[in-house]
């Protein structure tokens, strides 16, 4: 099975009906990248940046540092497109003792990923002119995780300006970026036609967007029998943020497990989703499914899918 799959790596990902659909690869430092051409992903849909910056003590990776490294993984990627999302601390990754956790007695709910960002704002800009500065030299994709109102999407805009104005103070040459916002919080689902004029695409985080949606802790072990991809009303927000960013013509991927998720691929192409992001391992099952699929006879089994008031098992007509 393992050397039938490996001979699909060349293979482009188009269904039977002749839809392309793009398959990227989730990394966690530049080293990743190998494993993720290797596996034939068209490019990196989440590099999850907050790897960096944990098990680092006290000291935390500089601008160059950081440029650096983002810099690589453009370069490994070799000219294909490169998702940058800005750190994810807290909750569930958190930095080493000695810096700031937020103490919460919630940390899903508490001090993480884009709050912690805007709430040491030196630190955010450091890592956004790292950015931009390595855009020089590759496609980038920059996201921002956990965003859930208007009011964070305008600080974190804001913010992106000023980093540029720094570089440009300081006579630093920096590249284009192309703006996303990773849909993980109900609040972001239910806003998403607001959301999508803010940003060139958005990534749907499923692992977020089930913890919060269903009120499950996923890393409680005790509730992780509730931790239902299939719920309806997880599955009725991402098809509306699928649709709502087709209507508007806006990329959108999903990044969370349900993208690497084999059983779950037909399903999401029923709503109409062309963009998928996984663990490297994953690209090549994930591939195969596609190849054997006609969306035309998915969209009406989705949408029974999605009316239904229980969740079903995810099995598509032939
Ligand atoms: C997600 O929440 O689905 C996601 C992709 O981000 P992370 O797993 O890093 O929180
Ligand atoms: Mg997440």
């Amino acid at each position: 099975e393992r050397e039938r799959l490996s001979r699909l790596r060349h293979t482009p990902a188009v269904t039977l009906d002749g839809q392309s659909i793009e398959l990227m690869a989730n990394i966690e430092r530049p080293d990743d990248c190998d494993g993720a051409v290797h596996a034939g992903a068209v490019g990196v849909g989440l590099f999850r940046t907050e790897f960096l910056f944990m098990g680092r003590g006290a000291k935390l990776p500089d601008e160059d540092e950081q440029y650096a490294v983002y810099r690589e993984a453009l370069e490994r990627m070799s000219g294909l497109p490169v998702t940058l999302r800005t750190i994810d601390i807290g909750n569930d990754k958190p930095l080493d003792k000695g810096h700031r956790d937020g103490g919460s007695l919630n940390p899903a709910l508490g001090l993480r990923a884009i709050r912690w960002s805007l709430a040491d704002t030196s630190m955010f800009r450091t890592q956004l002119r790292a950015v931009l500065r390595a855009a020089l030299h590759g496609k980038v994709n920059l996201l921002f995780p956990m965003l859930s109102s208007i009011g964070e999407i305008r600080q974190t805009l804001a913010q992106l300006d000023l980093a540029r104005a720094e570089l440009d103070a300081r006579g630093e040459a920096y590249g284009d970026l192309r703006l996303g916002a990773m849909i993980e919080v109900p609040a972001a689902a239910l806003m998403i036609r607001s959301f999508l004029k803010h940003f060139d695409f958005v990534s749907i985080g499923t692992n977020d967007l089930v913890q919060y949606t269903l009120a499950i802790d996923r890393a409680d072990e005790a509730v992780a029998h509730l931790f239902d991809p299939m719920h309806p009303a997880v599955l009725r927000l991402v098809a509306d943020v699928i649709r709502a960013a087709n209507e508007a013509g806006k990329e959108v991927c999903v990044c969370g497990e349900m993208g690497g998720d084999v059983t779950m691929t037909r399903l999401l192409l029923g709503f109409g989703l062309r963009s998928f992001s996984m663990h490297p391992a994953q690209i090549l099952a994930v591939k195969q499914e596609i190849l054997r699929s006609d969306t035309r006879k998915l969209c009406e089994w989705s949408q029974s899918i999605l009316a239904s008031d229980e969740p079903l098992a995810p099995v598509a007509p032939a």
